[in-house]
């Protein structure tokens, strides 16, 4: 594990899943933009190797794979913690959901325990030591999502979109709301920074931008449409999700679902709903379409 020098002091630390944003505020201490997936003894050594002490984590979201090591830089340096006051109840739910489901064991023992200072629904910044760091408002993937912009202007995305290579390999990607994700993708594109961090993965320059968005974008639209189209004849909720999984080749057909890849079908199926296309009728699901031909 290393410090890839970016842009100004900021820099990336890739851990196995995701990549870490980290700017240095000062010759020994720095700002972490997420604290990487499973807990690593290396992210740890990596920063006293660099003598680094970690004044404060900004959350782009709690999810699991971003705050794993949140526990461990709590401890050892007091890191301040900073998160979207909306990720208080995402939080709880996913956690509560992963202990019940015993899935992700490594996981479940990461569970926010820490105090976390809450950003609040419009805040636009975040002050670590009269440095400033800009928030953009990106709900979607999960509802309080934000994106966090260091002073030199690194943009940090989390999950609010992934990279070019990653997001034409995603089959699913995990939404809670995708109108509000296209939405804050939308919004991002119409920002200049020098730099893009996606969490998964890596840094994508200004240039490459507007395709990042665009790809993105298009997976969403898409996954829209193949559910459409599968929905040839009513189906009951729990069928069109199963069905859905299979349709998007992140499920086999037998053998245990992951939670977050069940959750993302059933957010895409209740955003048809909203957007009328769906609808509900005796306990089954229907196109729109074949409700106004029947
Ligand atoms: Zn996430």
């Amino acid at each position: 594990m290393e410090i890839i020098p970016l842009y100004g002091k900021t820099g990336i630390i890739e851990t196995p899943i995701t990549t870490v944003g980290i700017y240095r505020l000062s010759r020994d201490q720095a700002v972490l933009i997420d604290s990487g997936d499973y807990p690593r003894p290396e992210l740890p050594e990596l920063l006293e190797r660099e003598g680094l002490a970690v004044r404060a984590v900004i959350c782009t979201h709690l999810h699991p794979d971003h705050i794993s090591n949140n526990p461990a830089l709590v401890e050892r340096y007091g890191a301040e913690i900073f998160a979207h006051e909306a990720e208080r109840d995402s939080a709880k739910a996913i956690f509560d959901m992963l202990e019940s489901m015993g899935q992700y064991p490594q996981w479940t023992k990461i569970r926010p325990m820490y105090p976390i200072t809450w950003l609040s629904g419009g805040q636009e910044e975040v002050t670590v030591d009269g440095a400033p760091f800009r928030i953009i408002q990106t709900p979607g993937h999960s509802f309080g999502h934000i994106a966090v912009v260091t002073p030199d202007g690194v943009c940090c995305l989390g999950d609010a979109m992934m990279s070019v290579p990653r997001v034409r390999q995603a089959k699913l990607p995990y939404m809670e709301d995708a109108d509000q994700a296209i939405e804050s993708m939308e919004r991002i594109r119409e920002t200049q920074y020098p730099f893009y961090v996606t969490a998964h993965k890596g840094a994508t320059p200004l240039e490459a931008l507007e395709l990042m968005v665009d790809e993105n974008v298009r997976v969403e639209l898409e996954l829209y449409d193949r559910f459409l189209r599968m929905m040839d004849h009513p189906r009951s909720e729990e069928e069109a999700i199963r069905d859905f999984l299979v349709e998007t080749g992140t499920w086999k057909g037998d053998g245990q679902v992951s939670w977050f890849v069940s959750h993302s079908a059933e957010t895409q199926l209740m955003s048809l709903i909203r957007a009328g296309e769906l609808k509900w009728h005796d306990g089954m699901v229907y196109a729109a379409r074949q409700m106004s031909r029947a």
